[in-house]
């Protein structure tokens, strides 16, 4: 499961390595010297998780983690402290700012990627390859096959990342600005109506196995998948 990770670390080695690691687990990397330096990343590319460490230059990494927190695009965003051994106290405020794992320095390449993977099957369940089924309607992350009470259908891949995330994501409201954020990543030069083009060409293929219900527009807010009467 390839994610986008935002690592923001200010000692050049120790990004490097980081970096290295996750490139080769097939990870996508975004890096940043300092908070500030990760802002206009962020607010370019969605990442999946952050890595960041706890001692920066300027706006420390609990601060960070915060103001992550503190706003509606990036109160989910999966968060890893990086923390020096023996800080103790560090782990407890890392956690209160509500980071959701932390990792002592020095750690292995392999127990960083063991921890992002974890952390995405917790936080970001659209990021793991098991199977999610819903009144007959089954998406196989791993095959990329979408079949309706048995019957193959055939999505376009981005209809098909799209009912994939609302299926991981059941009965919530998503507005068109957090299904570009998330289903589409990279979205800078994305028209917001693009996300309707896409529903519609979903339900037009759910159509035919009578799933269509399931993707509901929600009038002034924007789309939910739901099981439920509209
Ligand atoms: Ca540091």
């Amino acid at each position: 499961m390839p994610a986008t990770i935002l690592v923001v670390e200010d000692e050049p080695a120790i990004q490097e390595l980081i970096s290295a690691a996750l490139q080769h687990a097939g990870h996508r990397v975004m890096r940043a010297y300092s908070a500030e330096e990760a802002v206009p990343l962020v607010n370019g590319t969605l990442p999946d998780v952050v890595l960041l460490d706890w001692m920066l230059p300027g706006m420390s990494g609990i601060q960070f983690a915060r103001r992550l927190r503190g706003e509606e695009r990036t109160r989910e965003l999966p968060i890893i402290m990086l923390t020096a051994r023996g800080e103790e106290q560090d782990k407890v405020s890392g956690l209160d700012a509500g980071a959701d794992d932390y990792l002592t320095k020095p750690f292995s390449p392999r127990e960083l990627v063991a921890r992002i993977k974890a952390v995405l099957r917790r936080r970001a369940p659209q990021m793991t390859e098991d199977c999610v089924e819903v009144e007959g309607l089954r998406v196989d992350p791993v095959t990329h096959r979408v079949t309706g009470n048995g019957r193959q259908l055939e999505l376009g891949p981005t209809e098909f990342r799209l009912l994939h995330f609302f299926m991981t994501h059941q009965e919530r409201v998503f507005n068109r600005t957090m299904l570009l954020d998330q289903v589409w990543g990279d979205h800078v030069f994305v028209e917001e109506r693009t996300v309707d083009v896409h529903i519609r060409r979903l339900r037009a293929v759910l159509e035919s196995t009578g799933h269509d219900g399931l993707i509901q527009t929600v009038r002034g807010s924007g789309y939910r998948f739901s099981v439920l009467p509209g």
